[in-house]
């Protein structure tokens, strides 16, 4: 479904990603790890052209995104951050209902019906008329996930999407991506939260410094890494 080749992205003098390659088939839920700064969030960007690069190829169910229009490759690459990103003035059905009349250009009538559906998902139905502050952080990012999900992508990308939230509020979300993952979504989720990893991932990768240094499945990464580098950074998130 999706296939990076040979990456290459700099900022200025500093080469964040050095080379970076790997395919993920449909269902896939690959997690992402690696140190603050190594281009995890720069990565997942290239994936959906929020930022360019110099070098290498990105395949997205057989097309170069490089070939595809914008709107179109973020319609199928839905995107869910750290921070959520919701617009604080408009509802979470509001939200929701955005990218499906603007992007998709549904009407109002089955913009407001998919988005009901979407918020129903992820389990707030009763909360489609509350404002962004007047949610929690967890239900603000169960918002951002609805309203990636609407547009019913191939591909979601997760930056991060438990960091910002209390530790209380965290599971919630990990649910609702245990759910996707379930049902066959898939995912290229970058996180620290290795319960999810080791439950919900078929595979994960370590980057550092500009490479991806080890690809595996969980138990593999986790009970016998083939790089020390790797067991040291999976010691200190566990
Ligand atoms: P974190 O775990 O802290 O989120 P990360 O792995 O997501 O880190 P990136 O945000 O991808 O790392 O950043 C990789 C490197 O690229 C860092 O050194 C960062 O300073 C640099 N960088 C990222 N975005 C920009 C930008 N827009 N302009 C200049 N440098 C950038
Ligand atoms: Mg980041």
């Amino acid at each position: 479904l999706l296939r990076v080749t040979d990456l290459h992205k700099r900022f200025g003098d500093e080469e964040v990603l050095k080379g970076v390659s790997f395919e993920m088939a449909p269902q896939d839920v690959q997690v992402l790890i690696g140190p603050s700064g190594s281009g995890k969030s720069t990565l997942l960007r290239c994936v959906n052209r929020l930022t360019d690069y110099e070098q290498g190829e990105i395949v997205l169910d057989g097309t170069p995104t490089s070939e595809m229009d914008e709107n179109d490759l973020r319609r199928q690459v839905g995107m869910v951050f750290q921070d959520f990103n919701l617009f604080a003035h408009r509802t979470a059905k509001g939200n929701v209902t955005l990218g499906l009349r603007q992007v998709l250009g549904l009407s109002k009538e089955e913009a407001d019906s998919r988005a009901m559906a979407q918020l129903e998902q992820v389990g707030l139905a009763d909360q489609a008329d509350s404002y962004p502050a007047e949610l929690s952080g967890g239900q603000q990012q169960r918002v951002g996930i609805a309203r990636a999900l609407a547009m019913d992508p191939k591909l979601l990308l997760f930056d991060e999407p438990t960091s910002a939230l209390d530790p209380e509020l965290i599971g919630e979300v990990l649910g609702v991506m245990r759910d996707l993952a379930d049902e066959g979504m898939t995912m290229l989720c970058v996180t620290h939260e290795m319960g999810f990893a080791r439950q919900a991932a078929t595979d994960i990768m370590f980057l550092d410094g500009g490479t991806i240094v080890e690809h595996g499945p969980p138990d593999k990464l986790f009970e016998d890494p083939e790089r020390e580098r790797t067991g040291q950074f999976l010691e200190r998130l566990t």
